[in-house]
């Protein structure tokens, strides 16, 4: 079997050791520094008297329209393969192919997958597999590990099992570098590792009826069988490049942001970035520290946020171990925080349970119509990005860089992003903003980038161009009952799952964290938790009923399918802007995220899990005892 796969003689099962050793300590880095400067971590007022009026929509509307059909991406293949690049581990560890059977395969080794692998343990199932592409654990914080990169969902709430792992973070908003270290040791604790084949990338998974099985085919000659396949592989995984004419041609070094070289030193050189998404905003401030020339290439600006990192405090550290469900709890709270601004001030006190409300709740005289309550929180959300705008104005010196830096459209259409020393960067003599809105950087030659007849010369470019949302690279490689991939079938039929997490014609298959799948929250290990939760229900229940196979209902997948393009539509009006959330402006309402909130799809999974109806069980159904179907209280 060779060292990388040895039996356990005490279970006679396979135990695995593939986890890939780190390629260089250079890579390491932090997040958020702590600011001191008051004026940086608050936001100004709102200007008296902001309203979302005419104007102010129609000046919306000008920017969003503006930037219609500029996002232009494409796929890392070819000569750009090499953008994808593992630059993280040593090569993968030699090992023999495998041509078994398991009971589970899971694809990912992030925090979906070790979240649901706790809950299997916990379940009695032990004849599960991983496959992970990377060469250790962490998914996003394994791929990504560019300077200053860390978490803008509070820590505290973010990290998955703190009170099982009796473990506190070390600030508010670990950095990614802590987070991955966390992932390390949880994987450690739970035996984790003597599960996962890393630098295993899954080519195919096929189902194949006879079997009742998934026939899994990986880049390393596995042709492995499993009862069950879980997708827990993540949701912005897939990494895009801008199309840009002559970007091939660049003679200095370039990657992307989720491959971070750090054989390059970027002291005292010329250095460009493109995109300024969440990444490139926690990017610059670091990289602007030891650059000679820093170009930031924005065709969109960012909502900067405040972000008010602190320390976790020493009555912290005392007081949370000794309440009961502490971290549980604090996630459910923060959940109720509206895209995350946990950084508010107060927000603490109520996190952490000693105030009851965040917030003054607004008492209307009467119950609004959905449609009324729409305007009512766009004129919020105006108030807010007025003041998002205001904090530009009021820290960032030259007037026409402000004038650029300021985003015009609702909060949270794009994603929001927090910072507190973003801004002040562009006051920096050798930090540049080059404005290319409204197309975009378009052309790229040998020695750096030329926009609007100007050659901004460069050593390095670095592409902060992100990831393809709600695509994680395996939809085109699993066929299932019907001869079709799953992306086939949702090309033709539109996205078409039942809770985000069956396809029908594809029997066993759960997906964690995939499109429809009760997300549209901030907080994503809030819906893992409960992803898990229920793909344990299904296995437990497939087991009770001694049934070989679980799918789902056509009504139920075109019911649910048309509730979540409702949703879709009933909200857009907060999201109508140009953004990956909705494809750039070209998907289709209800295909990518859920926008139906927590609340409704435990609602719509509960009275499922208690009816039945939506599923088809095949072979024949004997009476047993069936688990009953998750509290709401433990569904996350
Ligand atoms: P992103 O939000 O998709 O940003 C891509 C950027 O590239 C955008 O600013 C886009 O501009 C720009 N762009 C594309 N083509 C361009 C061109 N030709 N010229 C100039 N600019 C161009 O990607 P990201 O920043 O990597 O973030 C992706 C997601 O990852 C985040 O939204 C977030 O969900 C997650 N993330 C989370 C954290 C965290 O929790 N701390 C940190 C980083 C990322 P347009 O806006 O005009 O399209």
């Amino acid at each position: 079997m060779g060292a990388a796969i040895q039996i356990d003689p005490s279970t006679g099962r396979k135990v695995f050791r593939t986890r890939a050793a780190k390629a260089s300590e250079k890579i390491a880095g932090k997040g958020y520094t702590i600011v001191t400067d008051k004026t940086l971590t608050t936001l100004p007022p709102p200007p008296p008297g902001a309203a979302f009026n005419a104007e102010e929509q129609g000046r919306y509307r000008a920017f969003k329209e503006a930037r219609q059909g500029a996002a232009d991406y494409m796929a890392m293949e070819g000569q750009f393969a090499r953008y994808l690049e593992d630059v993280y581990s040593e090569p993968p560890v030699a090992r023999d192919a495998l041509d078994d059977e398991c009971d589970v395969l899971v694809i990912g080794a992030g925090f979906g997958a070790l979240l649901l692998w706790y809950r299997l343990m916990q379940a009695g199932f032990t004849d599960v597999r991983f496959c992970e592409k990377g060469g250790d654990v962490g998914g996003t914080w394994y791929w990504n590990r560019y300077p200053g990169i860390a978490c803008d969902v509070e820590s505290y709430s973010y990290l998955p099992l703190l009170e099982e792992m009796g473990h506190i973070p070390s600030v508010k908003f670990a950095s990614g570098f802590e987070i991955l270290e966390y992932c390390q040791t949880m994987a450690e604790r739970f035996g984790f590792y003597d599960r996962c084949l890393f630098h295993t990338t899954v080519k195919e998974t096929i189902w194949d009826e006879p079997s009742g099985r998934w026939i899994v085919k990986t880049d390393r000659g596995d042709a492995m069988r499993a009862r069950f396949v879980v997708l827990a592989n993540g949701i912005l995984t897939t990494p895009r490049l801008a199309r840009i004419n002559g970007m091939e041609t660049f003679k200095g070094s370039s990657f992307h942001t989720s491959r971070w070289n750090y054989d390059v030193d970027l002291k005292g050189k010329r250095v460009g970035i493109i995109g300024t998404g969440a990444t490139a905003v926690q990017v610059v401030p670091e990289i602007a520290k030891v650059v000679k020339e820093l170009y930031v290439f924005q065709r969109t600006p960012s909502s900067i946020d405040v972000r008010d990192q602190r320390a976790t405090t020493a009555e912290e550290y005392a007081t949370w171990p000794h309440e009961p469900n502490w971290a549980v709890n604090r996630r459910e709270r923060h959940a109720l925080i509206s895209a995350g601004r946990s950084a508010l001030q107060a927000n603490d006190d109520f996190l952490s349970g000693k105030v009851e409300a965040f917030k003054e709740r607004k008492q209307h005289e009467r119950k609004l119509s959905p449609e009324e309550m729409i305007t009512a929180q766009l004129n919020t959300n105006f108030r807010i990005m007025e003041q998002i705008r205001s904090r530009v104005d009021s820290i960032v010196k030259d007037p026409k860089t402000a004038a650029a830096l300021k985003p015009y459209y609702t909060y949270g259409c794009k994603r929001p992003t927090f910072h507190d020393e973003y801004l002040p960067t562009f006051n920096l003599p050798h930090v540049h903003l080059v404005d290319t809105a409204p197309s975009g950087v378009k052309e790229i030659n040998q020695r750096g980038v030329v926009h609007d007849g100007v050659e901004y010369q460069l050593d390095v470019l670095i592409y902060a161009t992100g990831f393809e949302w709600m695509g994680t690279g395996s939809f085109n490689m699993i066929r299932g009952r019907e001869g079709r991939t799953l992306k086939e079938k949702w090309e033709t039929e539109g996205t078409k799952t039942f809770l985000g997490i069956h396809s029908r014609g594809f029997p066993n298959l759960l997906i964690m964290n995939g499109p429809q799948g009760g997300g549209g929250q901030f907080n994503f290990t809030r819906v893992s938790e409960m992803h898990a939760k229920y793909v344990v229900w299904a296995l437990e229940t497939v087991q009770a009923r001694k049934a070989r196979t679980i799918d789902v209902t056509r009504e139920a997948e075109d019911e649910y399918a048309e509730h979540c393009a409702q949703m879709d539509l009933l909200s857009a009006p907060l999201r109508d802007c140009i953004s990956y959330y909705n494809g750039d402006g070209r998907a289709r309402p209800g295909s990518l995220a859920y926008y139906g909130g927590g609340e409704r799809w435990h609602n719509r999974r509960v009275a499922a899990q208690q009816a039945m109806t939506p599923y088809v069980f095949d072979a024949a159904q004997v009476e047993t005892q069936e688990p009953r179907p998750q509290e709401r209280s433990e569904a996350v």
